[in-house]
């Protein structure tokens, strides 16, 4: 199979086609419409071969996460996902491999209503590159640098299952097959909070989405908006299998293993009743003060200092 055939066979035949897709797939560019007023948000995320992912990993879920980071970075700005790029480093050309892949990135890709408009292809170590465009009414767009003192802090969802997932996948911890399905499908299949985050527009201070662990990026939240915050152990929002394997796991897991793609975000006191009256899975668990730094309360009401902070990539290159 040549370049141009594997892309007509798998990338250029999509179940989604929008009207604001003047050319997509088959020219030298995409010729995309912004609607008036809105600004474009921009975002992409790169997926390495075991780095980020087992080389053995379900094509499906590959195909679902490569997509669903990237749309839950246009979450956390408040933005409607609109287009994706796809940029492929493929080792060979598996049909079976692609047939998977195209399944799990083209259900979410019709889930969010996104239109595959480009990319590129080439030989080489599997890697996969996603950039994915969204929309966002000007001014309305959810800043990491927006917080300010008073507003209560909250997470979607729950916090940590992912974690546990990759501490079984590392077989460091062990559960039970079914509630290693359960927690694994919270690592492999994330839900990007789409409507969460648009529906945060004109309510939210601030939000980020939790990639690699609620106490780094809350952090950037702190970082950017220059103040600090308390939290409250007691109000983590976790799952029925994360309260049974807490103890076993410990509070960093959750804080700071990462891989939720959950929102975390800042709303101030006037606009807490709007908050509620949407209906969605949030919970607050702290807020925000003007002294800078994080403070995290454990269940007896004293100060819990966490071993790790969160997942970087250069860390250890310190
Ligand atoms: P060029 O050599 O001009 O960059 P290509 O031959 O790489 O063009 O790509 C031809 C068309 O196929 C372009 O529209 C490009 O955006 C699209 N394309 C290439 N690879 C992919 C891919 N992995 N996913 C989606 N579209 C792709
Ligand atoms: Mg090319």
């Amino acid at each position: 199979m040549t370049e141009f055939e594997l892309i007509r066979r798998y990338f250029a035949r999509q179940p989604i086609t929008r009207s604001d897709v003047a050319a997509g797939i088959g020219d030298d560019a995409a010729l995309l419409r912004l609607p008036p007023g809105q600004q474009l948000a921009v975002t992409s995320d790169l997926l390495v071969s075991g780095v980020h992912f087992f080389a053995d990993v379900d094509p499906i879920s590959l195909g679902h996460k490569a997509l669903a980071v990237n749309l839950s970075d246009l979450a956390a700005m408040g933005a409607e996902p609109a287009w994706f790029m796809l940029n492929l480093s493929l080792p060979e050309i598996n049909a079976d491999w692609l047939d998977g892949f195209c399944q799990g990135l083209f259900n979410l890709a019709r889930e969010f209503n996104v239109q595959l408009v480009g990319g590129d292809t080439t030989r080489g170590p599997l890697v996969i590159g996603i950039e994915a465009h969204g929309f966002v009414p000007e001014t309305s767009a959810l800043r990491r640098s927006g917080a300010k003192v008073g507003d209560k802090i909250y997470v979607t969802g729950n916090l940590g299952d992912a974690a546990f997932a990759l501490q079984h996948c590392l077989g460091k911890q062990q559960f039970s097959e079914s509630d290693a399905d359960i927690l694994a499908k919270k690592l492999h299949r994330p839900t990007p909070r789409v409507r969460e985050g648009m529906a945060l527009r004109g309510l939210a201070h601030s939000a980020i989405d939790i990639s690699d662990g609620l106490l780094a990026d809350l952090g950037h939240i702190l970082d950017m908006s220059h103040v600090g915050a308390r939290i409250f152990l007691e109000r983590m929002p976790l799952s029925t299998l994360g309260r049974k394997y807490l103890k076993e796991a410990g509070w960093e897991t959750i804080l700071a293993g990462g891989d939720d793609y959950e929102l975390c975000f800042t709303v101030p006191s006037q606009n807490i009743a709007a908050l509620e009256k949407l209906n969605l899975n949030f919970h607050c668990i702290g807020e925000i003060e003007a002294q800078p730094g994080l403070r995290i309360v454990d269940e007896s009401g004293q100060a819990y200092h966490p071993l790790k902070m969160g997942h970087d990539h250069f860390a250890k290159l310190e």
